[in-house]
């Protein structure tokens, strides 16, 4: 048995898996309140111990957002996490629990996950990006996941598309996630909105309905109701998100892109222009060399990930 935990911007997330990579228990705790990095690691150590029950486990996989050091098993920035700079939540959680444990970037997590019990089986090398709130992404190359120098390789949605473009979070202008994210697909048709005559589109209609900001999903849903607005920004979006696969393709020649993430849910009316467009995009040795896939595991992707850390 394996233990995977995800350490999300508001849960600790922990389930109990077999090697075939079923999920047996689960348990989660909301992170708000815990005051110290002691509260924290206790927490974890809590959700470990509820599923773990009587099983013996071969390992813990955690998955965390930010910078990880995988090699050194720290955390670098806990984003979410009170005093918890510097901190070798690894070797804690071995003192503790007293079986190995590994720490990994979230996102390299859910590329580990997909390839080892997802859309990635099989491929040789396969890329995983995820269009949420921003871009995420992780390098399965020849088999191996790549973590690089420090373990902060794949931070692919930092590349930039456009250099006069819009800011980053970053600092950096035009990187990838200003234009294919879902916050940067609300962003485009919001702007689309404001500089359109009427000001009203289909879009804002939908948005208003709900009582909520205009969003990704209302993007996709008035395209599907022919809102002109909405299918020329979605055009927009598919060419830049192209773009990024492009360069994914050209850099790393994987056999597959698995794609997750909130925009994913968007299904074939995302995936089939996004397909034919980054087959125009890329140079014409690598058309038909690559395979572009929606992520297969959904919710607790970060849980399995992490799990899978200990499947060879
Ligand atoms: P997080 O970044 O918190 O992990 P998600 O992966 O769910 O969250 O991504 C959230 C983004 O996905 C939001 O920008 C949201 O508008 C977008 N999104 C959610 N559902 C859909 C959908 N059905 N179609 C397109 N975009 C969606
Ligand atoms: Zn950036």
């Amino acid at each position: 048995m394996i233990v995977g935990v995800d350490l999300g911007g508001t849960k600790i997330a922990t389930g109990l898996l077999d090697a075939g990579g079923r999920m047996l228990a689960r348990s989660q705790k909301a992170t708000a309140g815990l005051k110290s990095s002691e509260e924290v690691i206790q927490a974890i150590v809590d959700t470990i111990t509820e599923v773990s029950g009587e099983h013996e486990i071969a390992g813990v996989g955690l998955a965390s957002p930010g910078a990880v050091d995988t090699r050194r098993g720290i955390i670098r920035n806990g984003v979410n996490l009170p005093g918890w700079n510097g901190i070798s939540l690894q070797w804690e959680l071995e003192k503790r629990l007293q079986v190995p444990a590994k720490l990994i970037n979230d996102a390299n997590a859910a590329a580990w996950g997909e390839y080892v019990y997802g859309a990635g089986r099989g491929a040789q090398s396969m890329v995983y990006v995820t269009l949420s709130t921003g871009i995420g992404s992780g390098l399965v190359l020849d088999g191996k996941l790549y973590l690089g120098t420090s373990s902060f390789a794949g931070e692919l949605g930092h590349t930039v598309v456009d250099p006069n473009g819009a800011l980053c979070g970053c600092g950096q202008r035009g990187c990838w996630e200003t234009y294919a994210s879902g916050t940067a697909i609300a962003r485009q048709a919001s702007e689309a909105a404001a500089a359109a005559a009427e000001g009203m589109t289909q879009m804002t209609v939908l948005a208003e309905a709900e009582g909520v900001p205009l969003s990704a999903k209302h993007v996709f849903q008035a395209a599907a109701m022919n809102d002109k607005l909405a299918q020329e920004t979605l055009e927009q979006v598919i060419h830049y998100t192209g773009l990024g696969l492009m360069n994914i393709i050209h850099s790393f020649n994987p056999d597959c892109i698995v794609i997750g993430g909130g925009v994913s849910r968007a299904g074939a009316a995302f995936f089939e222009p996004l397909r034919g467009k980054t087959g125009e995009l890329v140079m014409e040795p690598y058309r038909g060399t690559y395979a572009i896939k929606p992520a297969e595991l959904k919710d607790d992707v970060g849980i399995i990930g992490a799990a899978a850390l200990f499947v060879e």
